[in-house]
């Protein structure tokens, strides 16, 4: 069998917000070698944020040498390699040439409002939200495409000739990696505004609309089935490319959250949680994204209902890089622990609006409850907990949603190192919190799709036996308390609302 053969690894590339990683897997799911890169984040103007595709490249090729140089193992050990992404991240390039016409354009970016606001005119958002589970927010890639079409020079034509192709980073990796391999798979199509959530397809009527020629597109392939090989003069000359799942929908994945009504939080540089709900598509009254959780070759499409939040991780690194109240992440932890609790003081963090639940494009960050008692330890407590809360908000709306009660709430992300914060979130949520022995599950859920996919995993089955259990967090305050602190917290979210008009 596959174990006992010389193909006894897995590569995944993590191409993030932030880094881009490259992991080796082994049979049993644990981390093997690794290597990372972070990349310039580009922010012209307020509300816009970029990356530059070429450094994104350079920086997948790096760490991929890095990852297979640590792990002294070369493509002969490799059973397969899969890529998780960034998604809704933009990249337009030229087919002939491999040149980005523009940077990548972020999913935190809002500058294509105007668009997004034009296209809701006439009620047409709420035929968006039915065909594909979305609600029309700058958030998505469709109206990315659009932009750059209609602001670069020459783009739109060119566009029109078939001379320009869009992907999301997967796309965009892939067809360099492959050499011209032009494909993405259901999870990140999903995250268009493009794309049929029911038949997995590319809606040519909303894609007219938005004023995208469908020939820019990639082909829709599931999340895990041979795209192609590693082209010749790179490290993964012949490996299969075989797993492709949006980074949200990996960490799931890597989760093993594979029957209804199981679920994760991610806490990065956002806060994503997703809960399987099986072959339903379920349309959220609450504020959630309607997805797709996976699909495995020819097998029938799972879908997920998600609570996407723009801002919990990067509020950390707001406070270290430009309000400089501490020099590094963990920081946060030390300085908030210093105080019992956090004064009365609120931190909401809606730098670009808010997402899940409120969708208010509207709203700008406040720091509410400041009396002179406040000091920085408050700040940093607060900034910790506004991540606890906005993940409680989604939280009841998934319950809401789904009539099933959460039991337990398994997380993963760079964040879940926080004990301080891992507490807090089972104290808001009165539920435990459960970390995992890996949690690096991004990565992993790329490496099971594409590993099922050439049969190095078997089944699913096999997956979840590999999931074991760290930590678990247990609340610590009673309902009066909980219902206390949340009703204060969402005093401070309508302080946000209406301030752009
Ligand atoms: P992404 O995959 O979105 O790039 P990661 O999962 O790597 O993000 O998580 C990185 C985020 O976690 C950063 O935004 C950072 O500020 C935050 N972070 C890292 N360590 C800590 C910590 N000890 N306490 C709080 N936040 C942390």
């Amino acid at each position: 069998t596959f174990p006992e053969s010389e193909k006894k690894y897995v590569l995944s590339v993590d191409q993030g917000t932030t880094s881009t990683r490259a992991m080796v897997f082994d049979h049993a799911g644990d981390i093997v070698a690794s290597g990372q890169r972070e990349h310039q984040q580009i922010f012209p103007r307020a509300g816009w944020v970029e990356h530059d595709p070429m450094e994104i490249l350079r920086n997948t090729r790096e760490v991929i040498g890095l990852a297979l140089a640590d792990a002294d193992v070369n493509r002969h050990s490799l059973a397969a390699a899969g890529i998780t992404n960034q998604r809704e991240t933009t990249v337009v390039w030229d087919k002939n040439t491999g040149t980005p016409v523009y940077n990548a354009i972020v999913w935190q970016d809002t500058r294509t409002q105007r668009i997004c606001d034009e296209l809701a005119r006439g009620g047409h958002d709420a035929r968006y939200k039915e065909r594909t589970g979305l609600p029309l927010a700058t958030y998505f890639a469709g109206p990315k495409i659009r932009w750059i079409l209609d602001h670069v020079e020459g783009a739109r034509k060119r566009a029109e000739a078939g001379d320009l192709l869009f992907g999301t980073t997967d796309s965009w990796l892939i067809w360099h990696l492959t050499g011209g391999v032009h494909v993405t798979d259901v999870t990140n199509a999903s995250r268009t505004l493009l794309m049929n959530i029911d038949t997995l397809d590319w809606n040519e009527e909303l894609a007219a609309q938005m004023g995208v020629p469908l020939s820019m597109l990639p082909e829709i392939r599931s999340s895990s089935e041979i795209y192609g090989y590693g082209q010749r003069d790179s490290l993964l000359i012949d490996t299969p490319i075989s797993g492709i799942l949006g980074d949200q929908q990996a960490a799931s994945f890597g989760q093993a959250c594979f029957t209804p009504g199981q679920g994760k939080n991610t806490y990065g540089t956002g806060n994503f949680m997703l809960m399987n709900t099986g072959e339903n598509i379920v349309s959220s009254d609450n504020g959630l994204l309607t997805t797709v959780a996976y699909q495995l070759g020819k097998q029938k499409p799972v879908y997920a209902l998600e609570g996407s939040i723009a801002v919990t991780g990067s509020l950390v690194q707001w406070l270290r890089d430009s309000l400089q109240l501490i020099s590094s992440a963990p920081e946060v932890e030390a300085k908030a622990k210093r105080v019992e609790d956090n004064g009365g003081v609120y931190i909401v963090p809606a730098f670009s609006g808010l997402f899940a639940p409120h969708w208010r494009p509207d709203a700008r960050g406040v720091i509410a409850g400041l009396t002179r008692f406040a000091t920085q330890d408050h700040i940093c407590r607060a900034a910790l907990e506004a991540v606890a809360y906005q993940s409680a908000e989604v939280v009841e709306a998934m319950t809401a949603d789904s009539s099933d009660d959460l039991t337990e709430l398994k997380v993963d992300g760079g964040m879940v190192v926080n004990e301080t914060l891992m507490q807090f979130q089972a104290d808001v949520l009165g539920v435990d919190v459960v970390r995992p022995a890996v949690i690096e599950t991004t990565a992993l859920g790329a490496a099971y799709a594409a590993g099922l996919a050439v049969n190095f995993w078997q089944s699913v089955d096999e997956v979840s036996a590999n999931w074991v259990e760290d930590r678990r967090w247990q609340p610590r305050i009673d309902q009066s308390e909980r219902a206390r602190l949340l009703r204060r917290w969402k005093k401070a979210v309508t302080r946000t609302f209406n301030w752009l008009d």
